[in-house]
């Protein structure tokens, strides 16, 4: 009845087009909106294992700098003790009520299907729902691909509806920002919004006034803190946050702040999270997603890096949360999902289907629901 009720609701709807009929798919479980956020390169291995011993020295910290404080309060005893060290959010919220894919040493695989194992056909490939071969660069160039935020932002229900803000500035080009038809904020740029608030204002002041350790990515706090704010105001509702510094500190082999970077991205889901709870338009109808672009190297060595020549640097972890995730915590000896069945997610949780609009799409991930 529901599931009537609305496509008849849809196609009468005066901006319906056909396409948006035929695309009408049940919405899942009352999911209203959602909330895709990656932070890049972050291993599997610290998700699902914690901190690793062997890697954490002061010759991977500020090469010299103690790391005893790191130790106590990343190396706990056990496995599950660690990540839940690390990640607190994610084993105490997502693990337990929502699901978690990934975990190699349970026999849940989840990988990149790009050849590259690299940031731009990562989040091409999450965005699209597709690998594209001739995405094979981190140049900030135009996706010639059409993303699914674009998308559904052209569906009369979501129009307008759609933000999306990283911290490393070729967002521009994956999601192509001069066509895409939605705010793309990035990196060092400050948010223009008209009338501004004081908390932009400041925000803005600081991404331009902050050191730039690294001159194409911008340090994570104030990318959250913009997004988070954006998030209260207009109330989006399918939004992307991208988090840059686990990938940046890695490259740099400090592997201390690339642990502390990951576990302030925890820190940002539950923040994030609790403020969804706490808005009447967000409150137990939002669906949060959380992934990476691309794994890393799994020697003392290649932790650093990722890319073509370090094959398992494909292997990634998805969580989700939400009405539209039937609960079912660690995912243990199920079958591989990918990263190119995330946009396909996206799309059915609220309501459409991404793969009648793009059949290379991946299929969308079995959520329960
Ligand atoms: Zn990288």
């Amino acid at each position: 009845m529901f599931l009537l009720s609305r496509t008849i609701v849809l196609c009468s709807l005066v901006a319906a087009t056909a396409l948006s009929c035929i695309s009408a798919v049940p919405q899942t479980a009352n999911t209203r909106n959602v909330i895709l956020v990656m932070s890049d390169g972050v291993r599997w291995q610290e998700v699902f294992r914690g901190a690793d011993e062997t890697l954490l020295t002061p010759k991977n910290y500020w090469d010299s700098r103690p790391v005893e404080t790191l130790k106590k309060d990343f190396l706990a005893s056990t496995p599950e003790a660690r990540r839940a060290q690390l990640f607190p959010f994610l084993w105490g919220t997502v693990a337990t009520r929502g699901r978690l894919y990934g975990d190699l040493d349970e026999g849940s695989d989840a990988h990149v299907t790009n050849p590259y194992n690299f940031s731009y056909p990562g989040y091409s490939e999450t965005l699209t729902g597709h690998a594209d071969v001739n995405i094979n660069s981190n140049d900030n160039k135009p996706n010639p691909n059409i993303t699914v935020f674009e998308w559904l932002n052209q569906q009369p229900s979501l129009h307008g509806k759609a933000a999306a803000f990283g911290a490393w500035e070729v967002f521009t080009g994956i999601f192509n920002a001069a066509r895409c038809g939605f705010p793309v904020n990035v990196s060092y740029d400050p948010l223009v919004l008209t009338p501004s608030t004081s908390a932009i204002d400041l925000l803005n002041d600081q991404k331009a006034n902050a050191p730039r350790v690294w001159p194409d990515e911008a340090f994570d706090a104030p990318i959250f803190s913009t997004a988070l704010e954006y998030l209260k105001l207009k109330q989006p509702r399918v939004m992307f946050l991208s988090l840059g510094e686990t990938d940046d500190w890695a490259h740099g082999g400090n592997y201390g702040e690339y642990l502390l970077s990951a576990h302030r991205v925890d820190a940002d889901l539950a923040k994030l999270w609790s403020t969804l709870q706490s808005l009447p338009q967000y409150r137990d109808n939002t669906t949060l997603i959380f992934l990476t672009d691309h794994g890393r190297g799994s020697s003392a060595e290649s932790w650093k890096n990722h890319g073509q020549k370090i094959p398992e640097s494909k292997n990634i972890f998805i969580g989700l949360l939400g009405p539209g995730v039937q609960p079912a915590g660690l995912e243990k000896n199920t079958a591989p999902v990918t990263q190119s069945q995330v946009a396909a997610t996206i799309a059915k949780l609220l309501g459409f289907d991404w793969n009648a609009r793009e059949p290379l799409a991946g299929k969308p991930l079995d959520l329960g629901r």
